[in-house]
């Protein structure tokens, strides 16, 4: 069990086969069947602390005997059979690294749990240790015995789940994150298990964390788990049910199938050895190209088990690998987009559901114009307002645009910016969306900000944040959040527009984060380093949202360039309170513009933080 997961629970860990050498502890994989796959190692010469860890409360018999290794910047956690083979470990790990110049005084005794270590309550990953390490114990005792490296058992499964007072339990999978919001709820985090104990009135299901704290959560939260499943299998791994796995398929025959395929679908993920080692297969044609191009990409596992096809963007698991290359191409050929599927489903043309037509809208008066060319206002089928933007040839990739808007039309919320349907048989394109009678945020707060009541401004950004908390759950990454994209309804609530809009720009100086037109002054370190963008990367444009809101629409860094703010963002200078904002409010901000994505909070802690405020009248 790695730190450096995002979350670290007792029940986030893997079984994995330890092999200790004189310069490395070796972990590997026990696959299906007898295969073993090699998932890091450790060089011992960088390790500098070995020790126990207190066990969590009421910890079952398998996880009483955690121990832990410190290295580099994280720690590795290991849960042992009994105290002496825990032991036997600590002493074996001890003999090698005795020599170490770089053994710690001090370690933490207490795990690292959801950003925080329990012992001492630092919030910092590679935070000094804050217990004085006896090393000196362990040091003796390793000398004194000539040590055999305790045997190592190869186990597949991990024992059963204890059963519940005779019952056998049900286990649930958290689908998405829940925060508790009464007494008698209980928090759940997305891809946990949790023990079901009763279905309650009213869609509500009691259940059981893995510290026996017992609460209700809504029924549409979890998911009951196929008990068959491997415990030391959590559910992302499974990469077989991924409609991109192919399994050992050969390379002649991924290259017909990506070619057969075309514009249907553009990668798949295969075994290429049946040794475990798999293989992203990516097709692409450009429009002036008679037979497109094939690549083949390794998957790469570096030394802390992270997965990686470009450099610089590490993953806990394969499925997580491809959802960010399928927003991002990142080094490669280009993004991945859809998997390309041996028997796809209904092939879906242009002319599906999203296909407006063109004689149903009538265009009524001009309501302002951007990126892809003019807005109006229009009604469709002689009743209904709309707002058309009209894209003229060359401003958008339109095959893919119409590829995907049958994805963005499937995104509803009340907070976002409807997107009915499409005309794309002939230019301009019209993308026919929501109407909203007060135009775009930004303009709305220039013009009428000093009108607004603190509380309104602070419901503008609950509005938005709602609408984030969404594509967040959906996994979809908006780009562009700014409150140029954002606009403003009859009763003054505001929705999200323009979601996704960004890829499909076709001009260089907008898409490249060194062009003029890129939001740089919106943008997160990681993008602008290495256009890496993420639901942490939107909360970051978020909290320039807010500021805009409340500096009632002022350009932010408004006397910087581009350059000068990448600059200064990078040396950890941040936007200044506006004065409208309180304390409060701006500790919302700032907490968006945290260097690092992981230590930003999630939209649905802004949604609550921000909630709290209202609810106080800040
Ligand atoms: P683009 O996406 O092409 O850059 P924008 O979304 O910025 O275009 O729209 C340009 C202007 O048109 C906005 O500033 C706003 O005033 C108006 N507008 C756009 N969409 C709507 C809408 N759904 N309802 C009302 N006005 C809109």
């Amino acid at each position: 069990m790695s730190q450096q997961k995002k979350k670290i629970f007792p029940r986030n860990y893997k079984e994995r086969l330890f092999i200790l050498t004189s310069q490395t502890l070796i972990y590997y994989e026990q696959e299906k069947g007898n295969k073993r796959r090699k998932k890091g190692s450790i060089l011992t010469d960088r390790i500098y602390w070995v020790e126990k860890v207190e066990p969590e409360k009421n910890a079952p018999v398998e996880r009483k005997f955690p121990f832990q290794i410190a290295y580099d910047e994280s720690i590795l956690y290991m849960f042992a059979k009994d105290d002496t083979d825990r032991m036997d470990w600590l002493e074996a790990m001890m003999q090698v690294i005795q020599g170490n110049d770089k053994l710690s005084a001090k370690y933490h005794k207490g795990f690292w749990v959801d950003g925080v270590f329990l012992c001492c309550g630092q919030a910092v990953r590679n935070a000094p240790g804050c217990c004085d390490w006896h090393k000196e114990s362990l040091k003796l005792r390793a000398s004194s015995r000539n040590i055999t490296l305790p045997p190592l058992r190869e186990r597949t499964h991990l024992p059963p789940i204890p059963e519940d007072e005779g019952n056998a339990c049900v286990e649930v999978v958290a689908l998405y994150d829940y925060t508790a919001k009464k007494p008698g709820e209980l928090s759940v985090v997305k891809g946990i298990r949790y023990v079901s104990l009763e279905k309650m009135s009213g869609d509500w299901w009691k259940i059981r964390d893995m510290t026996g704290s017992e609460g209700l959560v809504p029924s549409n939260y979890i998911e009951e788990v196929n008990t068959d499943d491997s415990l030391s299998c959590s559910v992302e791994d499974d990469i077989e049910n991924y409609p991109w796995y192919v399994g050992n398929m050969s390379r002649v025959k991924t290259e017909q199938l990506l070619r057969e395929k075309g514009k249907e679908g553009s990668f798949v993920v295969r075994d290429s050895s049946q040794k475990g080692v798999y293989t992203v297969s990516l097709f692409s044609r450009a429009l002036d190209e008679v037979n497109g191009t094939v690549r083949h990409y390794l998957i790469n596992v570096n030394a802390d088990g992270l997965y990686y096809l470009a450099e610089n963007h590490l993953f806990e698991s394969i499925p997580q690998m491809i959802e960010y290359h399928q927003h991002n191409g990142a080094g490669l050929l280009t993004r991945l987009r859809l998997p390309a599927r041996e028997t796809s489903p209904t092939p879906q043309t242009a002319q599906g559901m999203w296909e407006l037509s063109r004689k149903d809208v009538r265009v009524v008066k001009e309501l302002g114009s951007g990126q892809f060319g003019v807005v109006q206002l229009g009604v469709w089928k002689g009743e209904h307002q709309v707002a058309i933007k009209m894209v003229k040839e060359g401003c958008m990739s339109s095959d893919e645009f119409i590829e995907e808007a049958q994805i963005m039309m499937k995104l509803r919320h009340p907070k976002l910016v409807r997107l009915y349907g499409v005309c794309t048989e002939c230019f301009p394109i019209y993308i026919v969306t929501e109407f909203m009678s007060n135009g775009c945020l930004l303009e709305y707060l220039r013009q009428h900000g000093k009108e607004l009541q603190p509380q309104r401004l602070l419901s503008m950004c609950l509005d938005v944040c709602e609408a984030m908390a969404y594509l967040e759950d959906q996994q979809f990454i908006h780009r562009d959040l700014a409150a140029r994209n954002c606009l403003v309804d009859e009763d003054l609530s505001v929705k999200v527009s323009d979601f996704g809009m960004a890829r499909y720009v076709l001009d260089d100086q907008y898409t490249s984060s060194v062009g003029t037109k890129f939001p740089v002054k919106w943008s997160a370190p990681e993008v602008l380093n290495y256009t890496r963008f993420s639901s942490k990367s939107d909360v970051w444009a978020f909290g320039v949202l807010m500021w805009e809101v409340y500096s009632l629409g002022k350009q932010p860094y408004e006397h910087y360039d581009n350059t000068r703010v990448t600059e200064r963002v990078m040396q950890g200078h941040r936007l200044y309170r506006p004065q409208l904002a309180t304390d409060q409010i701006y500790q919302v901000m700032k907490s968006c513009w945290h260097e690092f994505p992981e230590e930003r909070p999630k939209f649905h802690q802004l949604f609550n933080d921000i909630s709290a405020l209202i609810d106080n009248k800040q």
